[in-house]
């Protein structure tokens, strides 16, 4: 690998913000880009919705939440990139996934009217609604990262798909306050390689710097896989004073105190 002074380019794909953006999970992009004008690198984003092809490649890859009703409008486009997603996602592309985006990340979604709709299998999981009663989980979330150093994430669920991990899969976080991925198991959301699927809005990404930068990272280390044409001053600026982590750390420990003030 070779170490040059030009400028780092990172190639972000979001995925059908024009119809997954429940909580206005498309912050995560928004935060993504300000992040980078923090760092100094220069993002190359394509906003990728229905009909519209895939990049050849790409260093990080976003996906929102919907409605079932939206869930169904993508869930055949989406089965079109799959094999493309599943490759980069074997290939170490970062990737966050979130709520509705997550169920479609996995094996297949059992939606509230009991259709099937069919996975792109990013992840080894499944996702039932049951159809017997209206339980949806809903509320704020503290959890704790299984990812080393992220420590707490927070956010805010509403879902009525439970989520179960096959035996391949590893939580992305475990239940301090909040349901997660199906209010049982105290798992919320999964983690593979540099992907991330989780159930959390907030937008997740501002409240949690964090996750935001440790995606980031695995996004530049992408990049350098790929043309080795990178400057490692980068990396380093990630751990300095940022006003965008102080803001969301003082977010975290806000929604910490409140929520568990309200748990009494
Ligand atoms: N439609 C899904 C559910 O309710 C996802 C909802 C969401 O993305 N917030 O389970």
């Amino acid at each position: 690998m070779s170490k040059s002074n030009s400028p780092l380019s990172i190639r972000v794909v979001s995925l059908y913000e024009d119809v997954l953006n429940i909580y206005s999970d498309r912050g995560n992009r928004l935060a993504l880009q300000a992040r980078a004008v923090e760092l100094g690198v220069n993002l190359d984003v394509h906003l990728v919705s229905i009909g519209d092809r895939l990049p050849p490649n790409a260093d990080l890859v976003l996906i929102g939440g919907g409605q079932d009703r939206e869930q169904d409008i993508v869930a055949a486009d989406l089965l079109s990139k799959g094999e493309t997603l599943r490759s980069w996602a074997v290939a170490n592309v970062a990737m966050l996934a979130v709520c509705g985006g997550f169920q479609l990340f996995g094996r297949w979604f059992r939606n509230s009217r009991g259709i099937f709709l069919k996975g792109i299998d990013v992840f080894d999981c499944v996702s039932v609604t049951p159809t017997f009663d209206n339980l949806r989980l809903v509320g704020d979330v503290i959890s704790q990262s299984a990812i080393d150093g992220l420590g707490t994430i927070v956010g805010y669920e509403n879902h009525a798909g439970q989520t179960f991990l096959g035996d391949s899969a590893v939580p992305f976080a475990q239940i301090e306050i909040g349901y997660g991925n199906n209010g049982f198991d105290r798992t919320e959301g999964v983690w593979r390689n540099s992907c991330v699927g989780t159930y959390l809005h907030g937008a997740v990404f501002p409240n949690n710097l964090q996750l935001l930068d440790w995606l980031f990272k695995r996004a530049i280390e992408h990049r350098m896989s790929q043309d080795g044409n990178f400057d490692l001053a980068v990396l380093e600026r990630m751990s300095e004073y940022s006003k965008l982590g102080e803001a969301s750390e003082f977010a975290r420990q806000l929604i910490s105190i409140a929520v568990r003030e309200e748990q009494g």
